[in-house]
């Protein structure tokens, strides 16, 4: 049974409007995107969606990441981990047994190594595209961050269902990167969907405002990977969570208040 909803926000990146949407009416204007991961409790035990960024970036994210830290103009406070984040609601990330990846870019796969005891659920084409990212795609892809034991690495084809009780439930949504996935929680009063990045604002009206071409693996599938959203959202009368959304701090509650 889904019993909570935490959403941390844990650093952000500012740049201009045109790069999430190539159609912004203020192309050149400067926004606050931030980052998210989020921990779901469930009466069978925690999942995290998403790690965030690595403790190496956030000591010295020039050497980290290369030039582009400068281009991407990040800002990550030194208790952005995904560990320090944890526990501030008093979780122990021992004691969390699931972590999601939507998929593995450094914002969203950089605090795996945290997770000791943690199996990863992973969509099995988002696995073999970051072993080999084409293009720009590579700028945001750092291989020792999804370095895991083997044993650890859930490899997942398509849709799943994480504890077979219908309340969890991975929606495969390519299309900003080849194997990226959403996860589903229905819950019994409130469902909610928690996007990552196949959409940037939450009503899903974006459908046709793309990013630029080195935040899209194939636009044709993140154009039907945001329409199977809405179908989703309608069925379920779920609220939808997009990871990188610019007014999070007037649409969201952040930790420690959660949803339920
Ligand atoms: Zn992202």
């Amino acid at each position: 049974m889904f019993k909570r909803l935490y959403a941390f926000h844990a650093g952000s990146e500012y740049c201009s409007n045109c790069v999430f949407d190539t159609q912004s009416a203020d192309p050149a204007g400067i926004s606050e995107i931030p980052y998210f991961f989020y921990l779901i409790e469930h009466s069978n035990g925690f999942v995290a969606f998403d790690t965030g960024v690595n403790l190496d970036l956030i000591r010295d994210m020039r050497s980290y990441l290369g030039p582009h830290a400068q281009d991407w103009k990040i800002y990550v406070r030194p208790n952005d981990d995904v560990r320090s984040q944890l526990g501030k609601i008093g979780v122990d990330i021992k004691d969390v047994k699931t972590v999601v990846l939507s998929h593995l870019h450094y914002d969203h796969a950089g605090g795996m190594n945290l997770f000791e005891n943690a199996v990863f659920l992973v969509q099995r084409d988002e696995w073999g595209f970051a072993l080999n990212p084409p293009g720009a795609q590579q700028n945001s892809y750092v291989r020792s961050e999804y370095d895991v034991p083997a044993g650890r690495l859930r490899l997942i084809d398509g849709e799943f269902d994480i504890f077979g009780d219908g309340t969890l439930i991975l929606v495969p949504t390519p299309g900003h990167t080849k194997g990226h996935q959403s996860l589903l929680i229905a819950g019994r009063t409130s469902s909610y969907i928690l996007a990552a990045d196949a959409a940037y604002v939450p009503d899903l009206a974006d459908i046709p405002r793309l990013p630029v071409a080195s935040l899209i693996w194939s636009k044709e599938a993140l154009i039907e990977s945001r329409m199977n959203l809405r179908r989703l959202r309608d069925r379920y009368n779920a609220n939808v969570i997009c990871t990188h959304d610019t007014d999070f701090r007037n649409s969201l509650n952040l930790a420690p208040a959660f949803y339920t």
